[in-house]
């Protein structure tokens, strides 16, 4: 309805920063990732030698940073941060490159979305750790290998059905992460309500573990708001059941954590499209949205929810999503 705030206007990555676990014995969830990456650790450890070039794949929000900088934590090496997008060149990445010290990590974010050219320039990095600068054009071009130190290259993607299949290959390691369990999303919740001096009691935090689709950052975010409700609305600031479910109410989240958009997303199938199935760009046009908003960001979830399929022909909206629009 209009006049209530979009629950991602709370969006803050700066918050990411204050609530990130930094070690792995302090990552929440994930359990069967966490554990194959300490194996990891514990064989790189004993022979000395950089981790395996790690590929990290799944929706926004579910820790794939937070797992980098652990990795490079638990290593004691740093930890350089870029992404796809950001790299437009083979040059832009050189800088990255030439600073990685020896067994670093190197963390790529959004690795589909980097150009052609620069995936090039990447494969002899991540096999023998060299690059080769090309000097020069037609016959005077020439080309000059600089070696580099041993570093290891964590890249994360929401679509690894995008990679290229060279690029994916050359990840000895593959994880895909998944939704957070509630009971998880409310030991995350109860954590970050200690960093952030709040009281939140046991109900209320799986109240906002409930509503946070499967995802730690929206965990966070909803503590945080539901914090700054308690703050104005109780004398001592508590976060209650009744004033969890208030600030929650206010955010328009219901029940399973669906969002404005989420709802708008499965209204405009039903109500423009006759329920499906419906191409993908002509849905976010009509929503007025990016399509790829719609695939990283709306679509998982509703998927998971089983609220929404993806044929052939396109999305339709299922019979329990239908249930859920009109409960
Ligand atoms: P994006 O790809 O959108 O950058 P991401 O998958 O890299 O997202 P992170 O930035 O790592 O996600 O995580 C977001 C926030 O969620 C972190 O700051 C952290 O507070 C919290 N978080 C993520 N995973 C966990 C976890 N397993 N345990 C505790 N907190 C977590």
């Amino acid at each position: 309805a209009a006049g209530a705030p979009a629950a991602n206007a709370f969006d803050d990555r700066a918050l990411d920063e204050e609530l990130r676990p930094s070690r792995l014995a302090d990552v929440v969830g994930q359990r069967k990732v966490v554990e194959r990456l300490e194996i990891m650790l514990a064989a790189t450890r004993m022979r000395t030698e950089p981790l395996s070039h790690i590929l990290l794949d799944g929706p926004p929000g579910l820790g794939k940073t937070t797992l980098a900088l652990a990795l490079a934590k638990e290593l004691d090496v740093e930890c350089q941060i870029t992404s796809g997008p950001a790299l437009a060149a083979p040059k832009d990445l050189l800088p990255y490159l030439t600073n990685a010290s020896g067994n670093s990590i190197l963390f790529i974010d959004e690795i589909h979305r980097l150009p052609a050219a620069v995936e090039e320039f990447i494969y002899p990095v991540m096999e023998d750790f060299r690059v080769d600068i090309v000097l020069g054009e037609g016959l005077n071009a020439r080309t000059i290998n600089m070696k580099l130190k041993p570093f290891t290259i964590v890249g994360a993607t929401t679509r690894s059905g995008m990679l290229t299949a060279p690029l994916r290959d050359r990840f000895t390691f593959r994880e895909h992460l998944e939704f957070y369990e509630e009971a998880d999303l409310a030991e995350i919740v109860r954590r970050n309500a200690i960093k952030l001096r709040t009281k939140i009691d046991d109900s209320s935090a799986l109240e906002i573990a409930r509503r946070s689709r499967g995802t730690p950052r929206k965990s966070n975010n909803l503590l945080r708001w539901a914090r700054d409700f308690a703050t104005v609305k109780q004398k001592e600031g508590l976060i209650t059941n009744e004033i969890a479910r208030q600030a929650l109410a206010m955010l328009e989240i219901d029940v399973l954590g669906l969002e404005e958009q989420d709802r708008k997303y499965l209204r405009t199938i039903v109500n423009v499209f006759g329920g499906g199935p419906a191409g993908l760009a002509a849905i976010a046009h009509t929503m007025n949205c990016p399509p790829d908003t719609l695939e990283d960001e709306v679509e998982p979830f509703l998927l998971r929810c089983g609220f929404i399929q993806r044929t052939p022909r396109g999305r339709i909206v299922t019979a329990s999503g239908l249930n859920h629009l009109s409960g």
